[in-house]
């Protein structure tokens, strides 16, 4: 069997999953001269698969001059038909490639051939936070901490920055070698003039999206810095409890229950430091949310103790402090 004619069957609204390129193949970095010669700039091995996107798969490359190793996300130029599409990763590039510090996932390289882009990206070796929390059913108040204390850092600088990430969730924080948050994915994050200005678009997804994007028409739809807090409050409930806390059967009853904020603590499970944290957090008015600054002072954060660091061990079992 299996004689399917598939080249007949795709159509310009069907997003492409062929990069074209068979296992351990080499990739080739071409450059072209101002009198239209080309050569190599640089050669990578391509490893294995690291994870899948919407728009993009991501593998390990191996500098073949350097030696050194690299996530590369794999565009297939045939999702970036439509203009929507380039702009978006466009737009990705642009903001991902100024954000520098320890822990966002650090923007190396860009370049593309006949069929693909290929964006180059620090390696995370120790997958998502979504993959942790799958493992190990929920994280300890000490682990929490530790993560959200590198978040509370990172969003910082971002903010500071003028961008607002919009897609905080568990999946986007990607975990170092050495156990230490690397927050990814821009694709959603934008860059806004002044403190001030507002965004008019719905994106995020559905668990994690704050009451004020999904609400009402489109002038009270906007939203700004705050949007980022409260998918920081869900993140937080998650890690300690195991499952987001407007998850529901389908996306319209998880809006329904954001809009009315309609979640609970699971009896004797969260601390009350914790609880307070997370509800600070999760408040529908963007304005009553806490600062970064009043989250890196909370009792949760500042009156507990916060391991220095986490073995990798963690990734599937709860670590036993000695
Ligand atoms: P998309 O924007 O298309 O959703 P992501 O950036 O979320 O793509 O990446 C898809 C998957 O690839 C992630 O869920 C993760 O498993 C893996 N991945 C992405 N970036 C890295 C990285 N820097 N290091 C290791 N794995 C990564």
């Amino acid at each position: 069997g299996g004689f399917v004619k598939k080249q007949y069957v795709s159509s310009s609204s069907t997003l492409t999953n062929k990069t074209n390129t068979p296992p351990d193949s080499i990739i080739t970095e071409h450059r072209k001269r101002p009198n239209g010669d080309g050569y190599t700039v640089h050669q990578y091995m391509r490893g294995k698969l690291l994870g899948k996107g919407g728009f993009a798969k991501v593998y390990q490359f191996t500098s073949l001059d350097t030696n050194k190793i690299y996530a590369a996300k794999i565009v297939p130029k045939a999702n970036l038909v439509k203009n929507r599409a380039r702009q978006k990763l466009q737009t990705e590039i642009k903001i991902h490639r100024t954000m520098k510090h320890v822990n966002v996932c650090e923007y190396k390289h860009f370049f593309e051939d006949k069929t693909n882009c290929y964006i180059l990206l620090e390696i995370c070796h120790n997958q998502s936070c979504n993959e942790m929390i799958k493992r190990r059913k929920s994280l300890t108040e000490e682990e929490t901490r530790f993560f959200m204390l590198q978040i509370i850092d990172a969003v910082s600088f971002m903010h500071d920055s003028n961008v607002i990430h919009r897609d905080l969730k568990l999946g986007n924080l990607f975990l170092s070698k050495t156990m230490n948050i690397k927050v990814g994915d821009f694709g959603l994050a934008v860059r806004v003039d002044s403190s001030d200005e507002k965004r008019k678009t719905i994106c995020g997804t559905p668990n994690y999206i704050a009451p004020e994007v999904i609400n009402g028409n489109k002038e009270k739809r906007e939203h700004s810095f705050e949007v980022d807090i409260w998918s920081m409050g869900v993140i937080c409930f998650t890690m300690l409890v195991g499952k987001p806390p407007y998850e529901s059967k389908d996306v319209k009853s998880t809006y329904r229950r954001i809009l009315n904020n309609e979640y609970s603590f699971p009896k004797g499970k969260v601390s009350s430091d914790a609880r307070a944290f997370i509800s600070s957090m999760l408040q529908s008015d963007p304005s009553l949310r806490p600062s970064l600054t009043e989250l890196r002072q909370h009792a949760f954060i500042s009156h507990n103790q916060i391991p220095g660091s986490l073995p990798s061990s963690c990734t599937y079992s709860a670590p036993s402090w000695s």
